[in-house]
């Protein structure tokens, strides 16, 4: 028997976890250095810490013209294949999770050159019109952020597909959504507006391969001026009073090798993404947040409606956004209960329209207390606090309301997971806590306060104040286009 199943969001985007393997092998120009001997120099304009989405982005944009010199410092290495591979992963496990039955998770973050971007699921969604303009509110009344589509035109060098037509079964689940109350339907991919619609995957449109950082701002590039060191841990941030004037690394496989200090006569940019850039930083990190998620709410068909899914990465579906999360830090400072005040308020806002997508439970990321260079301790605190399972039974109620009583009726469907006899709001929360995933690999927020200090920006996904209710690759981009930009006008 034909089953469906159905976690809100989730559902089509792990359909879209799909592995491309057979990249064709590009002519690489630009300049990998294996190790600090093979270096041109040992200063340069900007030095960026971390390869990934947003470093090879904003490096891209900054090397474009020939005038600047850039470093590239890389804990991973160059692979060309793709996909969600322990060789181009970090290996994280979280600390465990009260809310969810004390249960540890592994953490989800590329370690390879183009970072999260050549591991990731290819789901490519923008946030809304109304997030971005909650960043703003977020960020005071001199802030520039705004929905802007020019970071996502053309000029951006990242493909995006819908690939073919949607499937007779995914039309037939499209439609049935879109009758249920209060569903809204924006234009194909969204167009800044939360709800239901079509949306494409990171893929050229004419061989379907993985468009990435590293195919877009990386490989084909021949400038003398952009250089990468790969398998480098930078471990130093050094400073002249206020101002970020260098960055000292060591080798990461051979801990013999002396440390290299690389100056940075305009700015370090910090893009090691949301787990690793708050290492290179001062400070609490108390503002982690990620997206939850349910795995499974399984119903089997009665009448099997017309055409079978059958899961392809080029047909996908955006189901309508319910899931939502909250919570306070753990580490309490008069800032971070007030940042948290402010973001209640833009999520009240939020929670009033359509985009539901935000945990509002706030998790951690803190250097080993140990030994400040191990690895990273994550608690995502995932359901610490309550509302956001509360979301989560409502998600469920949803389903159950969606398979029973849209269009999708007359298939008779029984409800697997959680079951039919799960009905109290308490059973609903039990079963919950014991499945719920904490993250769909959309780390964020790591509070980086960076104010007072001259020389250095953070341009990866932890610099977004709450989460977008989407995928998070888009907006990574669009941060590093905006963030090249202004780096580019500040140090002119
Ligand atoms: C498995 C997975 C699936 C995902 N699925 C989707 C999806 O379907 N759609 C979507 O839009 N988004 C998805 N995401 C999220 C998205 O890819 C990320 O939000 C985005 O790529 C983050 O960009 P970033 O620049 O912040 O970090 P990254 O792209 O991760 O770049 C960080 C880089 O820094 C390097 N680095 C780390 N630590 C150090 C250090 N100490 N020194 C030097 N370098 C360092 C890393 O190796 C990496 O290359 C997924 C992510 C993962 C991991």
């Amino acid at each position: 028997m034909d089953s469906i199943y159905g976690t809100a969001l989730l559902l089509w985007l792990s359909a879209s976890l799909r592995i491309i393997s057979a990249w064709p092998q590009p002519a690489i120009k630009a300049q990998i250095r294996q190790d600090s001997s093979q270096l041109s120099a040992d200063e340069y304009d900007y030095v960026i810490v971390g390869g990934g989405t947003s470093g090879l982005t904003v490096g891209d944009r900054l090397t474009v013209d020939g005038k600047f010199t850039v470093l590239v410092l890389e804990y991973g290495y160059f692979d060309t294949s793709v996909g969600m591979n322990p060789r181009r992963m970090f290996n994280i496990t979280s600390e465990p999770s009260p809310g969810l039955n004390n249960r540890t998770f592994r953490v989800g973050v590329g370690c390879v050159v183009g970072g999260s971007s050549t591991v990731n699921g290819q789901v490519f969604l923008r946030g809304s019109k109304l997030e971005y303009d909650a960043w703003k509110e977020l960020s005071g009344p001199n802030s520039t952020i705004r929905y802007n589509t020019k970071y996502w035109s053309k000029d951006a060098k990242i493909y995006a597909t819908f690939g073919g037509k949607p499937q007779p079964l995914m039309k037939n689940l499209f439609s049935a959504i879109s009758k249920m109350p209060g569903m809204t339907v924006p234009e194909d991919s969204g167009a800044g507006e939360a709800g239901l619609y079509w949306y494409p995957i990171s893929q050229d449109n004419v061989n379907f391969q993985r468009s990435s950082a590293r195919t877009g701002h990386w490989e084909g590039l021949n400038r003398s001026n952009y250089e990468m060191i790969v398998g480098a841990k930078p471990n130093k941030i050094n400073f002249d009073g206020d101002r970020a004037i260098s960055v000292q690394y060591i080798s990461r496989n051979d801990s013999s090798t002396p440390p290299v200090t690389i100056k940075a006569r305009k700015h370090v940019i910090l893009a090691a993404g949301s787990i690793h850039t708050p290492q290179d930083l001062p400070g609490v990190r108390s503002n982690f947040q990620d997206h939850s998620y349910i795995p499974n709410i399984a119903y089997s068909w009665g009448t099997t409606p017309n055409g079978i899914f059958v899961p392809r990465p080029w047909c996908s579906m955006m189901p309508p956004n319910l899931a939502a999360m909250i919570g306070m830090p753990v580490s309490y400072t008069k800032e971070l209960i007030e940042g948290y005040k402010q973001q209640q308020h833009v999520y009240a806002k939020l929670f009033r329209k359509k985009n539901n997508l935000h945990p509002l439970s706030r998790g951690t990321i803190l250097p080993d207390p140990d030994d400040i260079d191990k690895e990273m301790k994550v608690d995502y605190r995932a359901s610490s606090n309550t509302l956001d399972t509360r979301v989560v039974i409502e998600i469920i109620k949803f389903m159950r309301r969606y398979m029973t009583q849209s269009d999708l009726k007359i298939y008779n469907a029984t409800e697997m997971l959680p079951g039919a006899e799960m009905q109290s709001d308490e059973e609903l929360m039990g079963w919950a806590r014991g499945i719920i995933i904490p993250s769909v690999y959309h780390p964020a927020g790591t509070e980086l306060g960076v104010h007072g200090v001259r020389g250095l920006s953070v341009v990866d996904a932890s610099i977004m104040p709450t989460l977008v209710g989407a995928t998070t690759s888009m907006t990574v981009y669009a941060i590093a286009e905006k963030a090249a930009g202004m780096i580019k006008a500040k140090t002119k």
